[in-house]
């Protein structure tokens, strides 16, 4: 846990201390805020390049305070091991993205889970993470975890696409190229598109881990020697 003051200054990641401090007024002047959170918080910022922030009430949180912004009853935000978060830009698609990532357990939430956060709440106006103790109900690889989301959600409208311009270069490079092989037979082209394919997820590069690299960098390697040997 971090101890965070109202009139400090220092600096974590791309947050100033005071950026960390709780939005409560009847805040003491000093309350934890644990480091899984800050983590998060970071990786959140860098992963979709966009300056994100703790939400009005979205941080630490007294009883008074709690109960004020509807939490419940034994809240995270009252422990300081929870954040709701907004995006300063882009805020619609990136919250549309999260909620398919972590329903599907995709790659954000499994970087999530390695930073220690063990809640999500999805929101249609922010998301809710915490670092708790207690388990959850839901389980990925032995991990337990608590998931949950505002019930609007599930029936309104599914949450659009996010449109990343890694995966609008992607489909133009996609289209030059295999435009221009349409001679090859169909079976390589395919096989050099999933290769291309597997790269992305979500409109997000995505390696899939070491070995998945490697194989496919070896994939790609047999590949060049073997239009060398044909040539
Ligand atoms: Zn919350």
């Amino acid at each position: 846990m971090a101890l965070i003051s109202r009139y400090g200054n220092r600096q974590f990641g791309n947050f100033n201390e005071q950026d960390l401090y709780s939005g409560c007024s009847d805040a003491p002047d000093e309350h934890y805020l644990s480091d899984a959170l800050i983590d998060a918080l970071n990786f959140l910022w860098k992963y979709y390049g966009t300056a994100i922030e703790i939400s009005a009430r979205g941080g630490y949180r007294t009883q008074s305070c709690n109960a004020a912004a509807g939490g419940a009853e034994k809240s995270q935000h009252l422990l300081g091991r929870a954040v709701d978060v907004n995006w300063k830009e882009n805020e619609t698609a990136i919250i549309a993205h999260l909620n398919n990532d972590i329903r599907n357990e995709g790659i954000v939430f499994q970087s999530l889970l390695d930073l220690g956060i063990r809640g999500f709440g999805l929101y249609n106006t922010f998301i809710h993470i915490d670092a708790r103790v207690s388990e959850g109900k839901q389980n990925y690889n032995g991990i337990k975890y608590a998931f949950f989301d505002q019930s609007t959600w599930i029936n309104s409208i599914d949450p659009p696409v996010f449109d990343g311009n890694v995966q609008d270069q992607i489909d133009k490079v996609d289209s030059n190229i295999f435009d221009k092989i349409k001679g090859f037979p169909k079976a390589v082209v395919n096989f050099i598109k999933q290769i291309f394919n597997t790269n992305v997820e979500d409109g997000f590069i995505n390696y899939g881990g070491i070995i998945g690299f490697v194989s496919r960098l070896l994939a790609i390697i047999l590949m060049i020697l073997f239009l060398v040997l044909l040539i």
